[in-house]
């Protein structure tokens, strides 16, 4: 392990545990990731998508020295570089120094595993303690728990944090060996998930809690994450799943496994949307034989394409969730489309692009009023589209 030979400055520490912090998501798939000059010029600062739109969070940890030695991870104990870390107090400083600058709307304070899971909770709860009381920073914090980490501390945590976190990484035990060699995925992550998951029910968060996957490291397949994912969000109610296409780095034992390309990672979040808001099953989601999606065009219209018993939809007539199965129609316009009818049919596709919908692909699958008026052209596969999923994020 290298040691610094210079006291870092706390802005020297910022620079090394900000980078790190990189790789646990908490916005927007890197296909479509902002490529923001002020962003890029501050490494910690990471853009998030909000109710309101896009934040920028201060996403750091708070120590990158670590005990667990997970194949892929930048801060694994084996892999030889500057170790730091921060005092809470000078944490919490620097954050709420950056608040008052207008440069960030909220924190996001994960930490590495350093001693024990619960010892290193404790620095971090120190950190969100002062940021709360000792700074008086009320807006929005996501709180990362450790895997492992003490139930009562995790209670504690709770009372401040908006959100709160913790990483399942792979889709079970068997893809989870072949990221960590000490995590167990049903007595720790699974476990932790759902002790976050009980003091969500008793006290909800503001912003709920969340979880992460990493992507393309294990062999897992998509159908094995989306199915999980469908039924972590039955069960235990999570606000959202965040999936982090892997990517490799040098001198770690994965260093030689390619990159999660960055469209698997997005069909994964067109897929997730479909699971949480369109009524989709995992059934029926358009997995190729591999237990992929298929890249080349957006899980919804592959779904449309291969059921052409359901269309076209009479837009008059369609209630809330067979508007939803429509290719260029999201929830809003969906809201929007059976509100305008009450003013009256909807008969052209003026009005139809009024309400919000993708005419040039929404048009192929409906009538208005009995009219049929398909644009003639063959529906591309284009990468692009289904971006309306991201309205309402
Ligand atoms: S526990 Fe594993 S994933 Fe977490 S910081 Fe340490 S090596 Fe990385």
């Amino acid at each position: 392990m290298a040691l610094l030979l210079k006291k870092p400055t706390s802005e020297d520490k910022l620079q090394v545990l900000g980078k790190t912090a990189e790789f646990d998501v908490c916005g927007i798939p890197r296909l479509f990731s902002p490529p923001g000059k002020k962003l890029q010029r501050f490494k910690f600062i990471y853009p998030a998508v909000g109710k309101g739109g896009c934040v920028r969070l201060f996403k750091v940890l708070q120590t990158n020295f670590c005990e667990g030695n997970c194949f892929y991870c930048a801060n694994r104990k084996d892999r030889d570089f500057n170790r730091i870390s921060f005092s809470p107090d000078e944490l919490a400083r620097l954050f709420v120094q950056y608040h008052q600058r207008g440069l960030v709307d909220g924190l996001f304070l994960s930490s590495a595993i350093y001693g024990s899971p619960t010892q290193s909770q404790e620095q971090t709860f120190k950190t969100l303690y002062l940021v709360r009381k000792k700074y008086g920073y009320k807006g929005y914090i996501h709180y990362k728990v450790l895997p492992g980490c003490n139930a009562t501390l995790m209670e504690k945590c709770a009372a401040f944090a908006d959100r709160l976190s913790i990483n399942l990484e792979a889709p079970g035990h068997h893809y989870l060996s072949k990221l960590s060699p000490t995590k167990n995925f049903s007595s720790q992550l699974l476990a932790g998930l759902e002790k976050i998951a009980l003091l969500n029910k008793e006290r909800p968060l503001k912003a709920g809690i969340t979880t992460q996957f990493v992507v393309g490291a294990a062999g897992e397949k998509d159908k094995d994450i989306l199915s999980l994912s469908n039924q972590l969000y039955r069960k235990y109610k999570l606000w959202r799943i965040y999936y982090s296409g892997f990517f490799p780095m040098k001198n770690t034992p994965l260093e030689n496994i390619p990159p999660c390309p960055p469209l698997r990672e997005f069909r994964i979040y067109q897929a997730d949307f479909l699971l949480k808001g369109y009524g989709f099953t995992p059934e029926e989601l358009p997995f190729e034989e591999s237990g992929n999606l298929p890249r080349d065009v957006d899980p919804k219209l592959a779904w449309a394409l291969s059921h052409p018993e359901k269309f076209p939809v009479e837009i008059n007539r369609a209630d809330y969730w067979e508007l939803l199965r429509i290719p260029g129609v999201g929830r809003v316009s969906a809201k929007r489309v059976i509100k305008r009818r009450k003013e009256g049919r909807i008969t052209t596709l003026e009005e139809l692009k009024g309400a919000g919908c993708v005419v040039k692909r929404a048009r192929n699958f409906v009538t208005l009023s009995g009219k049929f008026s398909p644009s003639g052209e063959k529906e591309e596969r284009n990468t692009n589209y289904q971006l309306f999923l991201w309205e309402e994020i």
